[in-house]
């Protein structure tokens, strides 16, 4: 009896270890401690994580990175910036990595980093001392190895690598192919609105939908750019464009301005030279996702923020116009717009060169009432019709061109 019990026992346990042990950490709690001589950061963890940490120049910031965590915050959390962290944001990162990121108000240094155990009703602990150092010292740690865990985590895949683009030989007359692009995601929230909606889920939700209206028709091939609450930097969404053989890109913001009155929603192409300087303000806030994202952009040549149109993409550049003029008229008839509605400048992630894209921004989570407007699902279904109003003109236009 007893041994037929145990072996169920047994069993039981035999089936369940890997399940328990295929449990991610959770991060319980995030601390900021000051002392006189450093900053201290403490994540009270459910269990061990492995772990990366190094710092990041222009602005400074110090990344935490660790093998996939979830996020079970409590109140109050992540707390404000104190000693010599400015701000800190968390989130997923790529695949199986999460990233908390540290904005640090100068050059700091990494004093000691400590993993202490958990034991009994005291959670596992990853501490990190940051401390001021001179410029020069802080240079030499950014260019330095991060700070790891085990050796696997030196060679952690540190961001999303979207496919090889295959041959240029798609079938014709195949639908066309409408990449969507959900902005911000993970680590990167984007604007945050009065009531705390961040940017990131109201683009989720509406690429979501815009999808859902699209392949509805049965007329489109639909592509997110992400559709979780993940981090993709600009280059990689615009790989991810042309790896699909997109012919039009999307990407959807919701912006936020330091007054409460400005609502309303524009649309935006890309230029070399900005429309006004408020557009130019705009593009530049919105290239700054990787940035905040933790992303290192000296080790880059900077082909995304460079942004100089060559020839090739003069022709797209019309085709962007063109999409942007008739998305306006029919978001205009359902929705608020901002005056000078369309305009353009410098956005990184409209550089394909051979796709026609715009960014729409759907409206200021910074006002009241066009951030109620973005949370309602009403709503934004009301802004896809238009979108979705648009792109069949934009086909139809486009192959009464063909014929002509
Ligand atoms: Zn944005």
């Amino acid at each position: 009896m007893f041994g037929i019990r145990r072996f169920w026992a047994a069993l039981l346990i035999l089936l369940l270890v890997p399940i328990v042990g295929a449990a991610k950490p959770a991060v319980i709690n995030v601390r900021l401690g000051l002392h006189p001589d450093k900053t201290r950061v403490v994540l009270d963890l459910s269990e061990a994580p492995e772990y990366r940490i190094f710092t990041l120049p222009d602005p400074y910031r110090v990344v935490i990175d660790m093998t996939e965590v979830d996020w079970q915050l409590s109140a109050g959390n992540p707390p404000e910036g104190r000693g010599l962290v400015a701000a800190l944001r968390y989130g997923l990162f790529a695949v199986g990595t999460s990233r908390l990121v540290l904005d640090a108000k100068g050059p700091v240094g990494i004093k000691l980093v400590d993993l202490l155990p958990g034991k009994g009703s005291t959670p596992t602990r990853l501490v990190i001392d940051l401390e001021s150092v001179p410029e020069s010292e802080f240079i030499r740690q950014s260019q330095g190895a991060p700070l790891i865990s085990t050796p696997m985590m030196a060679s952690l895949t540190s961001t999303f690598v979207p496919p090889p683009p295959k041959p240029m030989q798609s079938p014709p007359s195949t639908k066309p192919v409408i990449v969507i692009d959900a902005g911000h995601g993970g680590v990167d929230p984007g604007a945050i609105g009065t009531r705390g909606t961040t940017e990131k889920s109201i683009t989720l939700a509406m690429a979501k939908e815009l999808r859902r209206q699209l392949e509805e028709t049965g007329r489109y091939k639909v592509v997110l750019t992400r559709d979780t609450d993940i981090f993709i930097r600009l280059r990689d969404r615009i790989a991810i464009a042309r790896a699909a053989h997109g012919d039009l890109f999307v990407s959807l913001h919701a912006d936020s301005h330091e007054s409460s009155e400005p609502r309303g929603a524009s649309v935006y192409t890309l230029s070399e030279t900005a429309s006004d300087a408020e557009a130019a303000a705009l593009a530049a806030k919105e290239n700054k996702a990787d940035l905040i994202a933790g992303v290192d952009l000296s080790a880059e040549n900077n082909i995304v923020t460079n942004i100089l149109i060559d020839l090739a993409q003069r022709e797209t550049k019309n085709l962007s116009a063109h999409f942007a003029a008739m998305l306006i008229d029919e978001l205009g008839r359902d929705v608020r717009l901002l005056r000078n509605t369309h305009r353009f400048a410098g956005f990184a992630v409209l550089k394909a060169p051979d796709i026609a894209s715009v960014l729409v921004e759907t409206g200021y989570l910074s006002n009241p009432k066009d951030e109620a407007l973005l949370r309602s699902a009403d709503h934004r279904a009301k802004l896809c019709e238009a979108l979705l109003r648009s792109i069949d003109s934009f086909f139809a236009w486009q192959e009464t061109l063909r014929r002509s």
